[in-house]
């Protein structure tokens, strides 16, 4: 069989360890792939010039499908996130956040089965900011006043929301196209359009336009997003796919992942018309980077996610199953399960982890 070409991007701090951990399970599987290594980060700037190279780029435009660890950005200054730059710069819209329960992983519901689908390109999250005190930001204060819109403390920093009806419209699609190919029967869209009319107003308003023709097909509802929040705590059952501006549907990734064991389980998907880029939720876990105590389950299950992309479905399921049943048996997984779990019972390391899923996917192929 012809090798699948894949970029793999390792990423930053726990990154290089869950990338090399899912690099092991994937060739276990027996898929056939040919990583293409290409790095990004901060690593980067001292060679390059630049966190996010051009010949990485390119690599991934070249396979049109990456896998990658997370990538560190710097807080408040420094260079912008090299996950949103990625994103925009291969316009991959739409992201995907399958949340599960899995039994064995501590979390506090067992009946949890529901996917995020983000937007990814828009909302705060657009990069659009006006530092306090730029020239930019006056004029901008001097218009919103100008138009009567509002006042803007001559102290504040700006951070603008743009949400479009094309940005909308297919995200929404996007998230009833994948409820369709999923067999899946309901898609929430979350907002806040009772107070961003204007912004969340559109989103809400697309929702509802896109909604309409699938009706008969896949079920619609409408949720404002705090009141959404305090639901998935008690109910998460409740939801099926969930569609959310930029913003709310990172937070929900995360809270959703917290009800079902943590960032060390949640894999995501950003994809657009012509490229896919699979990575875990999780961010570089600088707490615990280099010290062998990362989870890399988020990452081997966002390679599952890149193996149905790349139509290996069978290297998938397996993966899939083996992880099932390594958590099932309850007798390996890392520090931060035992803490989901409330246990002082031993952790396991995410070598050892790693070690398990081989012998546990080797042995489900023989
Ligand atoms: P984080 O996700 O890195 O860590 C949050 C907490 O969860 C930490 O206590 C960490 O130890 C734990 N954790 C995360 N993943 C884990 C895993 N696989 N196994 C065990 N424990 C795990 O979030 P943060 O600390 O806010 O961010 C750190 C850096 O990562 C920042 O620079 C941020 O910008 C970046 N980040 C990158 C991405 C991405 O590349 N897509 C996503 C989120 C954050």
């Amino acid at each position: 069989m012809e090798a699948i070409e894949v970029t793999l991007i390792p990423g930053d701090g726990i990154g290089v360890e869950t990338s090399a951990a899912m690099q092991r399970v994937v060739e276990a599987s027996g898929a056939p792939i040919a990583w293409i290594v290409a790095p990004a980060g901060e690593a980067c700037i001292a060679e390059h010039g630049t966190p996010l190279p051009p010949a990485t780029l390119d690599a991934v435009r070249r396979t049109g499908v990456a896998i990658k660890g997370p990538i560190a950005t710097p807080v408040a200054g420094g260079f912008r996130s090299v996950n949103v730059a990625l994103r925009k710069e291969l316009d991959l819209f739409t992201c995907l956040r399958p949340v599960s329960s899995l039994p064995g992983a501590g979390g506090r519901y067992d009946n949890v089965d529901l996917v995020i689908v983000r937007e990814n390109s828009e909302d705060l999250y657009a990069g659009i900011e006006f530092e306090r005190g730029s020239e930019g930001a006056r004029r901008l204060r001097e218009l919103v006043e100008a138009e009567g819109a509002g006042r803007i403390r001559a102290d504040a920093g700006i951070s603008i929301k743009p949400l479009s009806e094309f940005g909308s419209r297919r995200i929404v699609r996007a998230a009833f196209e994948h409820a369709l190919a999923q067999g899946r029967s309901k898609v929430t869209a979350v907002h806040k359009a009772n107070i961003m009319k204007h912004s969340d107003g559109l989103f809400l308003t697309a929702a509802r336009e896109v909604a309409a023709e699938y009706e008969g097909r896949i079920a619609f509802d409408e949720r404002i997003v705090d009141a959404f929040c305090m639901n998935l705590v008690i109910d998460p059952a409740q939801f099926d796919v969930v569609v959310f501006p930029n913003l709310y549907g990172d937070i929900a990734s995360d809270l959703a992942a917290g009800l079902v064991g943590g960032l060390g389980l949640a894999p995501g998907a950003n994809i657009g018309e012509s490229c896919a880029v699979f990575e875990p939720v999780h961010g570089s876990a600088p707490d615990i980077a280099g010290r062998d105590l990362a989870n890399p389950t988020a990452q081997i299950l966002s390679a599952a996610m890149m193996l149905d992309h790349v139509g290996q479905h069978e290297s998938a399921a397996v993966i899939r199953e083996a992880v099932r049943r390594v958590y099932a048996a309850g007798t390996c997984v890392t520090g931060d399960i035992r803490k989901a779990q409330g246990s002082s019972a031993p952790a396991a390391s995410c070598s050892q982890f790693t070690d398990e899923l081989v012998r546990m996917v080797s042995s489900l192929r023989s």
